[in-house]
């Protein structure tokens, strides 16, 4: 290939994503204006992002609902801190699953304007808990209907993500509500193994671990709970499957098969 044709083929791929939308560079930095959401219709509308007494404030006029001015992050400087590990660089996915006109956020699942692979694909498996936390972020409970995909659902929701090219999907939590009260939970967790998935989390309340019918069920699964301080939180986000496997304690006493994790995100 003559340099020429390198030049062009490199220019083409920094504006556009692997599917061919045009690539909108992450503007970095204090003060700017991003797009955002009307908290009442949901209209996307511009938004300044501002540093005001160490905060990171956002403020919005919508044409319907007026001004909206709230609190973006609580630590200016930290937000700036972590803006250095935003994926601004990546070219998305050649196979998007919404393909067509692009509206983000209204056409999410991923887009063609998707920037990045997932890194860690987030399952609700149900909006049921066994407890009623008043802070849940998760409003399980609450909502008046049960959510609770069918394993069939679930294995569909996961054959997507493993199928994410250039990159498959490879990271999974499942979520909720409690996760680990989906009827058919080890089922799932069976199933996921066997789908090629290199790291497998569960986002529990920890409740159920007291329950010794549900321990021993796990016989064949690597439990590691975590989150539970800091040093372990820090375990979660950096340890392999294999690393993971060596630490693990697991409750039913039996070398991995199946193995998963278990992460305790809930605020009890
Ligand atoms: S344990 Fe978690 S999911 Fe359950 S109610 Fe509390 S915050 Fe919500």
């Amino acid at each position: 290939m003559s340099s020429s044709m390198l030049a062009c083929t490199a220019d083409v791929a920094a504006q556009r994503t692997l599917s061919g939308y045009p690539r909108e560079p992450l503007i970095k930095g204090l003060p700017k204006t991003i797009q955002s959401l009307c908290p009442e219709c949901l209209k996307v509308i511009p938004a300044d992002l501002f540093e005001e007494n160490g905060k990171v404030m956002i403020q919005k006029t919508c044409p319907e609902h007026g001004e909206c001015k709230d609190i973006y992050w609580g630590d200016a400087e930290m937000y700036l801190r972590n803006e250095r590990w935003t994926y601004d660089t990546g070219y998305g996915l050649s196979n998007p699953n919404v393909t067509g006109e692009a509206d983000c956020p209204n056409s999410c699942g991923l887009c063609g304007m998707h920037l990045n692979p997932t890194i860690m694909g987030n399952i609700d498996l149900t909006n049921r808990c066994n407890l009623s936390c008043p802070i849940c972020f998760a409003n399980a409970n609450v909502t008046g209907y049960v959510y609770e995909p069918t394993l069939e659902q679930v294995a569909r929701m996961l054959q997507l993500y493993r199928d994410e090219r250039p990159v498959a999907g490879r990271i999974v939590q499942f979520s909720g509500g409690e996760p680990t009260l989906h009827p058919q939970f080890h089922e799932i967790i069976a199933m996921t193994r066997r789908m090629g998935f290199s790291h497998i989390q569960i986002a529990t309340n920890g409740i159920i671990f007291n329950n010794l019918d549900f321990v021993r069920s796990c016989a064949g699964s690597t439990i590691t709970p975590s989150g539970t301080s800091s040093a372990s939180r820090s375990r979660t986000a950096t340890s392999s499957r294999r690393s993971a496997t060596s630490r693990s304690a697991s409750p039913a006493g039996s070398p991995t098969r199946n193995g998963w994790r278990s992460a305790l995100p809930c605020p009890i």
